[in-house]
């Protein structure tokens, strides 16, 4: 897999079996699961442009937009978050609200 090439959408994440790595500006970093996050972005129908996605993420710390972001090979550093159906479900049903 070659890390030199051009990530445009969130699906290339999955293409490329990739996660999402933010870089905050209070210097907090976090791997994200690329699978989820898309799936998360689908449910609030969103636009997954690569160079839109740190409009919608936010760091676990200070709250500020990440400075930037990209693709690792890592894996996710909460895989507890929204890692039932039921996490889902519910999310589901608060947008229909
Ligand atoms: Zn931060």
């Amino acid at each position: 897999m070659s890390w030199s090439v051009r990530f445009k959408d969130l699906s290339d994440f999955g293409r490329y079996d990739a996660n999402l790595m933010a870089f905050c500006w209070c210097g907090h970093k976090g791997v994200l699961d690329a699978h989820k996050v898309g799936r998360w972005f689908y449910c609030f129908r969103w636009n997954t442009t690569f160079e839109m996605l740190g409009m919608h993420l936010r760091c676990s710390r200070c709250g500020n937009h990440p400075k930037r972001w990209g693709p690792t090979p890592f894996p996710p550093d909460r895989p507890e978050w929204m890692a039932s159906e039921q996490n889902w479900a519910r999310l589901v049903r608060r947008l229909r609200g």
